[in-house]
């Protein structure tokens, strides 16, 4: 019997956060006091508007199989909510709603790529992308950024890393892992570059935009020129904290939303009906009905960044969105912590989760190997007592 795993799938990583998640959660159980910092997920429950919605979804029976691509209500609001926060007109014919934006990814992964085309990932770069890319048998491109340059990729840099096979441009802003966000000069810049290179397509992950703490959330989808060849990716899971319901949505040239909606008709099916009423709810909702939510978020990025930068060794850039500090620990290679010799990110990370009891993610994951990934969506409680720890073994 050949009950080996096929060579897609055992060249393909586990997603990191994921797994850090899962460590935590198995040693908790173990009876260990792990605080976990690793994984991106509000701490919020749904506002309960949200579910109200849900509830009487449930009562008005949406029971049945939903449209492939969303009902047509869902792409309405979503429609709307493009115009009302990003200035972008998006058709019904232009709109997909997926099960999670993740989804959405590895759609415009399968339905954009052929096998050796190029996507250029700015790094740190969200865990998935890279493996998104190669199971659609793209070739990721790493271009590196630092500390120095708030993480964010300049126009230069996007320049030199283009290639005759290069065919899109994948990065999240307000950025996950760094937190950093693209200003508008800063798009501006990267979208001179592209005129020049009139195939390549941007994808623009903003599941993060309101969870934006210097305002003025720019989509590059809106910058001159950009609007044909961008991919606008956005979901609810972070700013109404409703990653379990598993809703995410892409606006986009049609030939995209076509090809999205195919694949989804052949895997998926449309997303799950009740959680898709809820969303046409949420969407249509005020941003102020959330904003207690963005002002927590805030006051734990200073709580967190004011606690970690009293730490020697830990280098941090002052995150403008999303809900991770991503300092630079390379200062600790080398270095032996209590026995243990710390040689790289994913040996510290490690450190923490046996010696502090505190579950992070190696910047490794994200394409940057001096950086580990720290989750603030955390009580201050524990933000408090977690860094505390981290202190006293570091
Ligand atoms: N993009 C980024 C940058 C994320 O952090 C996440 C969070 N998992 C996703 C996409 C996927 O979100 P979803 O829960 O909608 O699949
Ligand atoms: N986006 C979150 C994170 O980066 C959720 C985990 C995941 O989907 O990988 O931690």
């Amino acid at each position: 019997m050949s009950n080996h795993l096929s060579d897609r799938i055992q060249n393909m990583s586990t997603s990191a956060t994921l797994a850090m998640a899962a460590k935590a959660r198995e040693l908790r159980n173990e009876g260990k006091d792990i605080i976990g910092l690793s994984l991106g997920e509000p701490d919020f429950n749904i506002p309960d508007f949200i579910k109200e919605a849900a509830k009487q979804a449930i009562d008005d029976n949406y029971s049945s199989y939903t449209p492939v691509d969303g009902y047509a209500e869902l792409k309405q609001a979503i429609s709307l909510k493009f115009k009302r926060d990003n200035g972008l007109d998006y058709g019904p014919n232009q709109i997909v709603v997926s099960s999670g934006a993740k989804q959405s990814l590895f759609n415009i992964a399968m339905v954009v790529l052929n096998p050796g085309d190029e996507v250029i990932l700015p790094a740190p770069y969200w865990v998935s992308y890279s493996d998104i890319v190669k199971l659609a048998e793209g070739v990721p491109v790493e271009v590196k950024t630092d500390i120095d340059t708030d993480f964010k990729m300049t126009p230069a840099q996007l320049e030199a890393a283009i290639t005759p096979n290069t065919r899109m441009i994948w990065f999240s802003s307000p950025c996950n892992p760094s937190g950093s966000v693209y200003s508008k000069a800063e798009l501006e810049g990267l979208a001179e570059v592209l005129k020049k290179h009139p195939n390549i397509y941007v994808v623009s992950d903003e599941i993060y935009e309101h969870i934006n703490f210097a305002g003025g959330h720019v989509s590059i989808a809106g910058i001159d020129g950009m609007y044909d060849r961008t991919v606008t990716v956005n979901g609810v899971s972070k700013a109404f904290a409703m990653t379990g319901w598993r809703i995410g949505y892409i606006g986009g040239p049609e030939w995209i939303a076509k090809g999205c909606t195919k694949l989804q008709g052949q895997v998926t099916s449309g997303a799950n009906a009740i959680a898709q009423r809820a969303v046409i709810t949420a969407l249509e909702a005020p941003v102020s009905k959330i904003q207690y939510m963005i002002d927590e978020f805030h006051k734990r990025r200073d709580l967190v960044l004011g606690l970690l930068g009293e730490i020697e060794g830990f280098n941090l850039n002052v995150p403008e969105g999303a809900f991770y500090v991503f300092p630079d620990i390379s200062a600790f290679f080398g270095k032996t912590l209590n026995g243990t010799t710390i040689n790289n990110a994913s040996d510290f990370a490690l450190y923490l989760l046996e010696h502090a009891n505190v579950a992070t993610v190696t910047g490794e994951a994200f394409g940057n190997p001096n950086c580990i990934r720290i989750s603030y969506a955390a009580s201050e409680k524990e933000l408090k007592e977690a860094i505390a720890r981290i202190k006293a073994v570091v």
